[in-house]
């Protein structure tokens, strides 16, 4: 994969799987790179030095994916710094457990909001230079949840499934644009959002995963470096499910 001449916009790249797709950009030759973050400044900005430490192009922008005012600021840095983004990463995304009857209207919101209207608002920043240069790849985070559903998840569920159905109908209307949208779908991966899990259910996960074992942050970068490279240049639409087997 070579990423050469590209600037990548990745949202919540302050930790797990956004900071790891990062990095693995940044060993795949991209030349530039926007980490946007919410509220988690001191990561993003260590990871921002150590990605200029390694000769990237590398800047920590601030902008709450639920605003379109704060959506459209951090383009325009982006894009002042580093000229148009090629390559969109919507990874930012907060999780949730709740029997249905308890979901209020508010964490409803949330989780859409969050979820899926942050991925809405970064295509429409991201989609005019990329429909104007005929080039360009988004790559939008979904989970098995979205593709099979969960119990006590029914709103991340539901705005996970939201981000496949997204994902199917931008790569139709883009094609003739040739610019390619696709989807990886992660099964139970070790980040922060895992930490709400006991560690013994972790392990029934593990156990109950045909590969054995949960997954990492890497699985998921490189799945998502892949589908941005030209190596995937015949690739849209998809959801790539990279998840030890979990869901077949
Ligand atoms: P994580 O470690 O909790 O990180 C979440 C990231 O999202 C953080 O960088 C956070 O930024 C950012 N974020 C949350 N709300 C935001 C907002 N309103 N505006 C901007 N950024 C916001 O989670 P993760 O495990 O890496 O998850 C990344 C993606 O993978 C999510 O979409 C998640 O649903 C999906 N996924 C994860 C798993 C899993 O098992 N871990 C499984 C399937 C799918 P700040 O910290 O700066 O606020």
């Amino acid at each position: 994969m070579d990423f050469r001449g590209k600037t990548v916009l990745i949202t919540g790249a302050s930790r797990g799987i956004g900071a790891e797709c990062a990095l693995e950009f940044a060993r795949n030759g991209a030349s530039a790179i926007v980490i946007g973050y919410h509220k988690s400044e001191r990561q993003a900005l260590d990871l921002e030095a150590r990605l200029r430490d390694a000769g990237v192009n590398a800047l920590a922008l601030r902008a709450d994916i639920r605003s379109a005012r704060q959506v459209e600021s951090m383009f325009q840095k982006a894009n002042a710094a580093f000229g148009p983004v090629h390559i969109l990463v919507n990874n930012a995304g907060i999780s949730g457990f709740s029997l249905f009857t308890d979901i209020s209207e508010n964490m409803w919101d949330d989780m859409m909001d969050t979820n899926c209207k942050g991925m809405y608002l970064c295509c429409k920043e991201a989609l005019p230079h990329m429909i104007s240069d005929k080039d360009g790849a988004i790559v939008n985070i979904s989970s098995i949840w979205g593709q099979v559903g969960a119990s006590c998840e029914v709103h991340y569920s539901a705005s996970k499934a939201a981000v496949i159905g997204l994902t199917k109908a931008l790569a139709k209307e883009l094609g003739p644009s040739r610019v390619r949208v696709n989807c990886v779908a992660p099964g139970v991966i070790q980040t922060d959002m895992l930490a709400a899990v006991a560690e013994d259910v972790q392990r029934e996960l593990a156990e109950e995963t045909p590969l054995m074992r949960l997954g990492t942050a890497e699985d998921i970068a490189k799945a998502v470096c892949f589908l941005c490279s030209g190596e995937a240049g015949f690739i849209t639409g998809q959801v790539l499910g990279v998840n030890g087997g979990f869901v077949i």
